[in-house]
């Protein structure tokens, strides 16, 4: 369960990455933004902020930020009742996005946050600044990290049940999905 102080400080943080980003949210979007900290109970390691902005019947679209180091843990979208599952496009507005995925290993030792390699096993790395965007396949492992400055990023899906989604770490709590294996 994440704190009230902790929650009020992660959101304060991305509300001022989000001003330096020129992203404009109206005064109801910044109230009703949201703090995940994935039940893991240490938000600025492993945390993130969204404002929802768009909840179709087919589309979802949110502005996330990760705050410096700050990091979605590793997960899946896997098919489910004859869906394909959710299909994610991230695409960087300030910052820099290090996003992971299965392949080959980046050119320096990633920064997993402290005590979880066993549960970030991806190495290959993709760093995304302003304007860059990737599109994550459904079914496809990943995680992602905010870099130096942290970073803002649109987040686009396809409507999907998260109670699907899979996480490497079995700590990981809540209406987020159940655990897996890459
Ligand atoms: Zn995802």
């Amino acid at each position: 369960m994440i704190s009230p102080a902790d929650f009020d400080r992660a959101k304060k943080a991305a509300l001022d990455r989000i001003r330096l980003s020129g992203f404009v949210l109206s005064p109801a979007e910044q109230e009703r933004m949201t703090v995940l900290d994935f039940g893991l109970g240490n938000v600025m390691s492993e945390g993130l902020e969204t404002a929802h902005y768009l909840s179709s019947e087919r589309m979802d679209i949110k502005v996330c930020v990760l705050l410096r180091g700050q990091t979605v843990p590793q997960h899946l979208h896997p098919p489910y009742n004859g869906q394909m599952g959710k299909e994610e496009t991230l695409r960087v507005l300030s910052g820099c996005l290090r996003l992971y995925l299965p392949g080959e290993g980046a050119s320096s030792e990633p920064h997993v946050p402290e005590g979880k390699h066993a549960f970030y096993t991806l190495r290959r790395e993709l760093q995304l600044h302003p304007a860059d965007q990737y599109t994550i396949a459904p079914n496809t492992w990943h995680w992602f990290q905010g870099g130096p400055d942290g970073a803002v990023v649109l987040a686009h899906y396809t409507k999907a049940d998260d109670s699907f989604n899979q996480w490497t770490d079995p700590a990981v709590m809540g209406p987020v999905g159940r655990i897996g294996k890459p």
